[in-house]
């Protein structure tokens, strides 16, 4: 049976369809046999003002699993470009439908995409499925990392279909349900500059500025400004991914928002022990995306969209390049200084003082050196300045620990304002990868408990009050996790 969306308060316009025909191609989603709603965000629907109290059970099931005949909607796949890995290829949404853009009362414009829902004209070899396992990934760690304040795509319902995808193994089909302010990414940059098509570019670039950007309109060259915020928001981004310890894993320039969200929740994971080189990934053997290098390629991919907006941004290339050169040039600096001024935060330390730098670094060192836990480290450290209690410490820290003890002195914030800072940057609680691995386990086992108890966790990431061993406490050993897979 049709749903009539609108019952639900949805108000679904499709704006990107306004852009040339090649950017997006009409495809239905496949059916889902026997649908089941395996979890549902209730915060993010009343963010959404959606309302789903008139709907049962088998309504939100039918309708999350993306099931055609529910939603009677020409759901579209989206056509982009992207460098994966450093290589440059055509892409498109391969597994992905977007059912609209849903408009709120505030006027704010979120996507309400299908991921898992079926092949389109983008999938090349692919079977347009995704598994159970990677949905609950994605939907759990996506929410994580909004809990935590990083800007993210968010998820608000996975369910299985009835059908089963083939990997490994046989597994559950399942759909999630993605939210996000747009789904234009660097890739789609890429591909309006590939199509050669005149006024693609320009088209593309126009409805992104009206879409997020509208400032850019009225600069004096809204191209440059485009790459200047973009350039902006990419810094920020990776500024708080390095807060909280996140690896994204693909950040391919396809992965890569122009709205700075972060996107594809893959083969990501957060840092148990410190160390710079990190490396999660099991298809990124050569450390391209190690945690370290994660601003490098945010930098890179910058590059990539500075290229194709150069025939914009003046009629001579030479000038172009001079004048992309200027804004991409501050990227280091700004990125450097954000970072650093983001760690003192991190101490507690407030202004700037000579030796800053170094009183990071050789924390940094010191927790590479002792494979100490990157959260755990800051959270003792919070705990610590809250309460003078050095038993917190190891030993081995005491040294570092009188140089930070000296140097929280100059501070103008009281103690209690800079161990305030101190809650508000480091979180007592990620979502820690074997503790999820343990949960989608039992999630493909019929067991969701697990993982609806995790999810309910990482809601509260800054909670000083209410401590959760369990959910807080680094692997053991043998729990440890040193790869994880893109899932698709
Ligand atoms: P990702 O690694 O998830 O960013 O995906 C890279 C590209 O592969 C995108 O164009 C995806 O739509 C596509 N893709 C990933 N998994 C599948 C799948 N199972 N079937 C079809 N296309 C896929
Ligand atoms: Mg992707």
């Amino acid at each position: 049976m049709p749903l009539d969306l609108s019952n639900y308060r949805f108000n679904l316009d499709n704006s990107f369809r306004r852009l040339p025909r090649h950017f997006y191609s009409y495809c239905p989603t496949q059916s889902a046999p026997s649908p089941t709603l395996v979890c549902f965000n209730e915060q993010l629907v009343s963010e959404l003002g959606l309302d789903f109290s008139c709907a049962n059970q088998g309504e939100l099931s039918a309708l999350f699993s993306a099931d055609p005949g529910t939603h009677m909607i020409h759901t579209m796949a989206q056509a982009y470009a992207g460098h994966q890995f450093g290589h440059l290829s055509l892409l498109g949404d391969g597994r992905a439908h977007l059912l609209g853009e849903h408009v709120t009362d505030q006027g704010l414009r979120y996507d309400i995409q299908f991921k898992g829902s079926g092949k389109t004209p983008y999938s090349r070899g692919g079977d347009g499925q995704a598994a159970l396992g990677p949905m609950l990934r994605e939907m759990l760690v996506s929410e994580a990392m909004y809990h935590l304040g990083i800007p993210t795509s968010r998820s608000l319902a996975v369910a299985t279909t009835g059908q089963t995808v083939f990997r490994d193994r046989v597994l559950p089909g399942a759909v999630l349900t993605r939210v996000a302010s747009s789904h234009i990414r660097i890739g789609t940059f890429e591909y309006a500059a590939l199509t050669q098509a005149p006024g693609d570019l320009k088209a593309l670039l126009d409805y992104t500025l009206k879409r997020h950007y509208p400032d850019c309109l009225s600069a004096s060259n809204p191209a440059l400004a485009f790459l200047d915020v973009v350039m902006k928001k990419q810094i920020a981004l990776m500024v708080a991914w390095m807060r909280v310890g996140f690896i994204h894993g693909v950040m391919n320039t396809d992965n890569c928002m122009v709205s700075g969200e972060t996107l594809d929740y893959g083969p990501c994971a957060f840092l148990d022990a410190y160390h710079p080189n990190t490396v999660f990934s099991a298809i990124d053997s050569q450390g391209r995306y190690a945690f370290s290098q994660q601003s490098h390629c945010a930098k890179w991919n910058c590059v990539r969209l500075a290229e194709t907006l150069l025939p914009l941004i003046d009629s001579s290339i030479d000038k172009a390049c001079h004048r992309v050169e200027a804004v991409i040039r501050d990227f280091d600096h700004q990125y450097q200084s954000q970072w650093l001024d983001m760690m003192l935060a991190k101490i507690g330390c407030d202004g700037r003082q000579d030796d800053d730098q170094s009183l990071v670094d050789d924390l940094l060192s010191w927790m590479a050196d002792h494979q100490a836990d990157y959260t755990q480290t800051f959270y003792h450290l919070t705990l610590s300045r809250g309460q003078q209690n050095l038993n917190l410490l190891k030993p081995s820290l005491r040294s570092w620990y009188q140089r930070w003890q000296k140097r929280l002195i100059l501070n103008q914030y009281n103690q209690a304002q800079s161990n305030q800072m101190m809650q508000t940057y480091n979180p007592c609680l990620i979502p820690r990868n074997h503790i999820l691995d343990q949960a989608l386990h039992a999630a493909n086992e019929g067991d969701t408990k697990p993982w609806h108890d995790f999810y309910q966790a990482i809601q509260s990431p800054y909670d000083y009050k209410s401590p959760q061993p369990h959910y807080q406490q680094p692997p053991l050993p043998h729990e440890r996790i040193h790869t994880t897979f893109c899932g698709t």
